[in-house]
């Protein structure tokens, strides 16, 4: 029998796994469940599991050895379990972008069309931000629930926006770790199973997928993008959650912000009604889908007539206020936040040079100088700077004049303030 790095004897001898998944052959599902065990469990070392993955990048995986790694890797910790109630159990997945929040809006918005929304998220990655950081820029708010808080305030008030436990999906953080430092993360199936194991730990009924593309996304091609839907369609619904997956533009920011809490004030004032257009309009076509999925309504077009009602209503805003106070935030410090208009040493405009029509403005761009600025990490455990970032961005086909403002940047570093501002000018295109 072989032995592991800590000297216990396996399960699965490993070298014949890697030698068969190098060669194109299929991995028997005994196999998959026996090594994500062992490598939970620390008996894989990860050279090895790092050559199965490379191994897995250059060849994929089969549907069934995908199907069969994801369940394994849900099992390899706890599972969400709701009690019976007639309210579905939904959730949202974003690839990730440049000013996407569109989570913080739309999770109050289904707990008022009747779901329950156990929105389980995560931190920020390269350029693109995360639904934790953005929600701990609000004072007081905690994002660090125990599975059993989660299921308790999933049932008295319909949602909650968390990390991942510890004792969730133990395997992926351990795979994801590696595949990060061993250029094994852009692979399909190992996205797949990555993200889908993750949204069946939450013990979801229906699943939207919001899949991006372009230049700031993940998937830099359409094509890219809709192969990755396709793959997380048909497996989500092949175990059981009924599963839709939508592709959506990232070469231009979403919505007229990005930076941590400049994006939770846009979020708010979506909520309230007067949110930018594009952002509004996906949180919208997320809900009207989730609707559909859950049989609340026979089609889309009922779905965002439900949908924009129920955002009008401002409803979704109390709700959005009543998850803040279940989750600890102080709400009297967020509404004087929220109130003053500036959180950083200084505030300044990024001029046109010359009139026109705004062609493009460059998430990647914007994205890299929000990361620099503080927004985001450079460094795996680099602490964040909530309040910096750019906000009261132009976008494309508006009607510019020279000398007009196409953003303002917010910066806690005086001294780079002048930099960023020249970098960002080139982020825009005006003809
Ligand atoms: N997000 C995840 O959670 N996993 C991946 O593999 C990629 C993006």
């Amino acid at each position: 029998m072989p032995s592991g790095a800590s000297g216990h004897v396996l399960v699965v001898n490993f070298l014949p796994l890697i030698e068969a998944k190098r060669d194109g052959r299929e991995l028997s599902s005994a196999d998959i469940k026996a090594m994500v065990q062992e490598f939970t469990d620390g008996r894989i070392p990860d050279y090895q599991m790092a050559a199965l993955l490379m191994a897995i990048a250059f060849q994929g995986l089969t549907e069934s050895e995908t199907r069969t790694l994801t369940l394994a890797m849900r099992d390899s910790g706890e599972v969400l379990r709701f009690p019976a109630d007639p309210r579905p159990v939904v959730d949202k997945h974003s690839t990730g972008g440049v000013g996407d929040k569109v989570s913080l809006p739309l999770a109050p918005l289904m707990a008022c069309l009747g779901c329950r929304v156990p929105m389980i998220s995560g931190r920020g990655l390269g350029i693109t931000g995360g639904t934790l950081d953005k929600m701990e820029s609000i004072p007081g708010f905690t994002t660090c629930l125990r599975p059993e808080r989660i299921v308790g305030q999933v049932q008295s008030i319909g949602v909650v926006l968390a990390g991942q436990t510890s004792t969730m999906v133990p395997a992926d953080k351990k795979l994801y770790a590696l595949r990060d430092v061993t250029g094994t993360v852009p692979s399909i199936p190992l996205i797949t199973a990555s993200i889908l194991s993750k949204k069946l730990a939450e013990g979801l009924q229906a699943l939207i997928l919001d899949v991006k593309f372009g230049a700031a996304a993940f998937m830099p091609t359409r094509e890219r993008a809709a192969a990755l839907a396709d793959s997380m369609n048909k497996l989500g619904n092949a175990c059981g959650i009924n599963t839709r997956a939508l592709l959506t533009d990232m070469n231009t920011p979403l919505g007229r912000s990005a930076g941590n809490w400049l994006e939770v004030r846009e979020a708010v004032e979506c909520l309230e009604g007067h949110g930018p257009e594009d952002l509004q309009n996906l949180v919208v076509e997320c809900a009207a889908n989730l609707l559909v999925q859950t049989g609340a309504v026979d089609d889309l077009n009922a779905g965002w007539q439900r949908a924009q009602t129920e955002l009008a209503s401002r409803r979704p805003l109390r709700k959005w206020e009543e998850l803040l106070a279940a989750q600890g935030a102080d709400l009297d410090a967020y509404h004087r936040k929220l109130k003053a208009e500036v959180h950083s040493t200084v505030v300044v405009e990024v001029k046109a040079r010359r009139s026109g029509i705004l062609r493009s403005c460059q998430a990647r761009g914007v994205g890299e100088i929000v990361r620099e600025m503080g927004g985001g990490r450079l460094v795996r455990d680099a602490e964040i700077d909530p309040n910096v970032g750019i906000d009261r961005l132009k976008k494309p086909g508006e009607k510019i004049r020279a000398g007009e403002a196409l953003c303002r940047i917010h910066a806690n570093h005086p001294d780079r303030a002048g930099e960023w501002q020249a970098r960002l000018q080139g982020a825009f295109l005006v003809e």
